[in-house]
Formats: C-alpha cells, sequence, structure tokens
C-alpha cells in the first residue's frame, strides 16, 4: 500500500541501522528524546531501539495526552457524570484513566454515571442535539492535532443555540512542555537526563508548523527533526538527528515533509485562536504546574465552558506511590525502573496512566514484548 509499505520496508530499515552504526563516533553517546507517544509506540511496536547501535538512546516524553492528564481533572469529569448528573462524553482511552479512591470514568459508569465513548468531538455534539432534555458535557484532551476539531464543534454549537452542551477543556500545547523539560533541574543542573535533541511531533506539527521548534534549536542549542510515524520516518530522523550532532548544528530539519510545512496549517490555527485562549498554567501529570502550556476557552464562548457552567474546582491529586509515571514522563525514568510494571500494573489494570493508552510507554513496552526482551538480555 502505497504511503505505508513504503515506510515499513524491513530491509531498508536495517540499511538505515547499518548507516547509523557507521556514523555514531565511538567516543560519543546520543540521547534522542522521541516528544510524542506516537513516536514512543512506533520504536517500541517495531523494535527499533533493538536495531540502533548502544551508543544511541531513545527517552520517552511526555507526548501521550491521556498519560499527561492529572487525577485533579478525571475526578472533575466523574463529578460532572456522578453528581451534576450530566451525560459526560470522551474518547475511549480516557475512560480507564485511573481517578482518586479507586475510581475511573469506567468504574463511575458501573457506579450509575451516564458516561458515553466518544470517536470524535463531533458525536458528543450529535448527543446534544439527539438528547435536548440532558446536559451534554465534553471532556476534551489532546495536544494541537485534537484541538481544531473541539473548537470547530464549540463554534457550531454557537450557531445552533445548543444551550445544553459545554466541554471541559484540557487541551495542551507542545512547545511548552518541551520549554519545561529543557529547563527542567534533571536536564539543567543535575545532568540525569541527558538530551543531545528531539524527534519532533508529526500530527502536532501538520497543525503548528515546524517553526515553533526554532527556538529551541536557537536558545537551547538542541537540534530537532520532525518525523512521520512510520519505523522509517523514524529511523531516518535518528540519522538526521546523529548527523547533526557530529557536526556540531542544532536546527530543525523536517524528516516529514509530506505533511508538514515551516508554517502549518493557518485556518486551523486560527481557528482555535477565535476559540480558545492560553491557560497562565495547568498541571501536567508528571511535569507538574507547567506555565502557558494548555488552553481554555474564551470568554466569547462561555456558554459552552463547563468549568464556568458547572462552577468546578480542580483539585490537585497525588498519584499513586507505587507509580513511576511521573519519573518517565519527565525521561528521568524508564518502565523497567518501576517495580509493579507487567506484575500488578497491566494494560488491562492500569494503576498509572502510561499503561492506559498504545501511546504510553508502560503499555507499548508491555503490548510489544519490548519488557521481556530486556529481561532475558539483563539475565543473559
Ligand atoms: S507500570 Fe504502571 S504504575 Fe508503573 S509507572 Fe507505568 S503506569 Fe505507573
Amino acid at each position: 500500500m502505497r504511503w505505508i509499505d513504503e515506510f515499513r520496508d524491513g530491509a531498508m530499515a536495517r540499511q538505515i541501522a547499518a548507516q547509523i552504526a557507521i556514523e555514531v563516533q565511538p567516543q560519543r553517546r546520543y540521547h534522542f528524546m522521541e516528544f510524542c507517544g506516537g513516536h514512543t509506540h512506533a520504536i517500541s511496536r517495531y523494535g527499533i531501539g533493538d536495531l540502533l547501535p548502544s551508543a544511541v538512546k531513545m527517552i520517552h516524553g511526555p507526548g501521550c495526552p491521556v498519560c499527561v492528564l492529572p487525577i485533579g481533572r478525571v475526578d472533575l469529569a466523574i463529578r460532572l457524570a456522578l453528581d451534576h448528573r450530566v451525560i459526560l462524553a470522551t474518547y475511549g482511552d480516557c475512560l480507564r484513566v485511573p481517578a482518586s479512591d479507586g475510581l475511573s470514568l469506567l468504574k463511575a459508569k458501573a457506579r450509575g454515571g451516564d458516561v458515553r465513548m466518544i470517536y470524535s468531538a463531533a458525536d458528543a455534539l450529535e448527543l446534544a442535539r439527539k438528547h435536548p432534555e440532558r446536559e451534554i458535557v465534553f471532556f476534551a484532551i489532546g495536544f494541537e492535532t485534537t484541538t481544531p476539531p473541539t473548537a470547530i464543534v464549540i463554534r457550531q454549537a454557537a450557531v445552533e443555540k445548543l444551550a445544553n452542551f459545554s466541554v471541559v477543556c484540557n487541551h495542551v500545547l507542545t512547545p511548552a512542555a518541551i520549554t519545561h523539560i529543557l529547563e527542567s533541574p534533571e536536564v539543567r543542573q543535575l545532568g540525569t537526563v541527558p538530551l543531545d535533541g528531539f524527534i519532533g511531533p508529526a500530527h502536532v506539527s501538520t497543525v503548528i508548523g515546524s517553526r515553533p521548534y526554532e527556538h529551541f534549536a536557537e536558545e537551547y542549542r538542541k537540534p530537532v527533526v520532525i518525523a512521520g510515524f512510520e519505523p522509517l520516518d523514524v529511523m531516518q530522523a535518528i540519522l538526521m538527528l546523529v548527523r547533526q550532532v557530529n557536526d556540531g548544528r542544532a536546527e530543525v530539519e523536517n524528516e516529514f515533509t509530506r505533511a508538514v510545512t515551516r508554517e502549518g496549517n493557518p485556518k486551523a490555527q486560527q481557528l482555535v485562536s477565535e476559540v480558545f485562549e492560553l491557560r497562565r498554567s495547568f498541571e501536567w501529570r508528571g511535569l507538574g504546574e507547567v506555565p502557558y502550556s494548555a488552553l481554555a476557552i474564551r470568554a466569547s464562548y462561555a456558554a459552552f465552558d463547563a468549568e464556568r457552567k458547572f462552577a468546578l474546582e480542580t483539585k490537585r491529586v497525588a498519584d499513586n506511590k507505587a507509580c513511576e509515571c511521573g519519573a518517565i514522563l519527565r525521561g528521568v525514568k524508564h518502565p523497567r525502573d518501576c517495580r509493579i510494571f507487567g506484575n500488578v500494573c497491566t494494560p488491562e489494570n492500569p494503576i498509572g496512566s502510561c499503561m492506559v493508552s498504545s501511546e504510553g510507554a508502560c503499555a507499548a513496552h508491555y503490548s510489544y514484548g519490548r519488557h521481556k526482551v530486556a529481561a532475558m538480555v539483563e539475565a543473559a
């Protein structure tokens, strides 16, 4: 299949791996963070880590929307379903994110909450049209990729004067999170997370373009290569990063030219800025409060903002003590470092958010057996 098979060619992947092995310099170590959960998934699924020379290490980043959702926001959704008796509509992965008191949205549904799984923002709007007698709240999550569809439904609800529809906006922003990582003590002072470059997100970059990453290359001297989600995209991006490090360059390069431009999608950007504004601060699981890292609904669309409509407040709740998701999302730890990985915590029984979505580092490692391979290597 064109555009798929040609980016999954095993022989070509081995050729690129051989080229990487030739070009890595013997005295050097290369630590690259793949920001996006889609790349984490691809690296685990296609065994890309196994193809790389030992001098090249991939560090998982926080770019999985379900993983970074803090417990307090899920609690808020549960309160809407159980106390305010709304129809709470959200994407499938959100339903299983662990919340306070052993609850999740799925368990809230079992307790009688009207929680519905939807496939798109448009499905939530359709629920509002079908049930004018009920309050419908769309619990919206995601990075810049899923923000425009949320903006569309809010604008459409305004056009149709749907008084029973509102949104809890949890949309977060990639560049702010990258800045936060680069400014973290682990990267700046302690050196516990050595970072030589980033693989930039694929889908997010189709919307925001490659321009926002230029700041990281210029200010922090970190190379960025934007890459697609297919295995050859990722391999090629790693080769491009190795070359930048070897040459002492820190530039933004675009491997994903078939979809990403420097300017991104101006129409989508304009739509988002019409409906949303920056939040001063937002809590990310693992990263804590990150300034200007998320969006809120503008006052002109306040009628569709569930947080205002139901006077909701987000309470900060600590993660499960046994869970290392926070450290994994900051790149400090690996899923294998968690004592309950694969025994107590599994995709069927997730204790932390990184085990919920297929883009989560723990779920990706578990699902594709990378933890077993690693255990065998360690035992040998
Ligand atoms: S294995 Fe489970 S508990 Fe451990 S870090 Fe991952 S999600 Fe958290």
